[in-house]
């Protein structure tokens, strides 16, 4: 198989993603506004020639992921606590996903550490071929040894062109099920070490922000409403994740609500709840874009 460099518009994306990625440390302080800070970055990424490949993700504290302001919602820092700011670039379809934790105050700089290190154990021995459990493994390993877990049921993920979850666990824990599954040259893979001092997983709340099309073809008819705002996300995001806060030109706030709930039912729409730690614990995640050719391993959202 022919897998030399990374493509092009994969390393645009990559280049788009960190530089957009590192402004977050600056504006993340104290009672600022979510939306504010989401709302910035997802511009800086437009600004610099890409697409955000999905809403900028800004989880606090025991929220561990998936949270990104809605229509009527927000979040504030605050004075103290551990925010990952999750953001991904595309360009033509081809996505770089990376993600930091802003410390503020100092009480948990140990946890964003220990999350660090996991993602710099893992830049360190990948290779071409090898297992994914070992990557799992590794993550599992560092992170113990400072005195946290894991937090077993969020993992990294191969990508595919406009497809930012394309079906293969990369494990954040020493995962059997993962023994089988190898780096292979061609491949694009986020890794992303969650840590936490909670009970290792996630579970789902009710609140649902960020939504991505299936693929799949209506069963059942459309109103006239769920019907346009089907084909302005098809168009314009294809089956990249989105949130409403980018089509209120579309239509009215409640409108868009309605018709978005509609098209989740009918199975057109994916939603992604807000993902919350099971024990309240807090949570820190660092997350890295990977492009896997013949001979070695590129970090695709690597630090200017
Ligand atoms: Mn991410
Ligand atoms: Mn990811």
């Amino acid at each position: 198989m022919a897998a030399g460099e990374p493509p092009e518009d994969l390393l645009k994306a990559g280049s788009v993603a960190a530089k957009v990625r590192d402004l977050a440390p600056s504006i993340v302080k104290p009672g600022e506004s979510c939306r504010r800070i989401c709302e910035y970055l997802e511009d800086e990424t437009r600004r610099l020639g890409a697409q955000p490949a999905f809403p900028c993700n800004i989880s606090i504290n025991e929220v561990a992921a998936h949270y990104t302001p809605g229509l009527r919602d927000d979040c504030i820092i605050p004075d103290e606590g551990l925010v990952k700011v999750d953001v991904g670039a595309s360009v033509e379809g081809y996505i770089a996903d990376t993600a930091l934790t802003v410390v503020v105050g100092d009480r948990w700089s140990s946890l964003a550490e220990a999350a660090r290190e996991a993602l710099e154990a893992v830049t360190k021995i990948l290779k071409p071929g090898m297992r994914l459990y070992d990557i799992g493994r590794t993550i599992e390993v560092t992170v113990k040894r400072r005195g946290f877990k894991p937090v077993r049921n969020l993992s990294g993920h191969s990508i595919d062109r406009y497809r930012i979850h394309a079906g293969l666990v990369v494990p954040n824990h020493a995962d059997r099920t993962a023994w089988l599954h190898r780096l292979t040259p061609g491949l694009t893979v986020a890794v992303e070490p969650f840590v936490t001092n909670g009970r290792g997983f996630v579970r789902e709340a009710s609140t649902v922000n960020i939504y991505a099309y299936t693929g799949r073809k209506p069963k059942t008819p459309l109103t006239s409403e769920e019907e346009k705002l089907l084909s302005a996300v098809v168009e314009r995001f294809k089956t990249l994740p989105f949130t409403l806060r980018w089509l209120t030109d579309v239509m009215p706030v409640d409108k868009l609500e309605t018709a978005a709930r509609g098209l989740t039912v009918k199975g057109l729409l994916h939603g992604y709840p807000v993902l919350i730690e099971a024990g309240k614990g807090m949570v820190a995640q660092y997350e890295h874009t990977f492009y896997v050719s013949r001979d070695r391993v590129y970090v695709v959202t690597l630090e200017e």
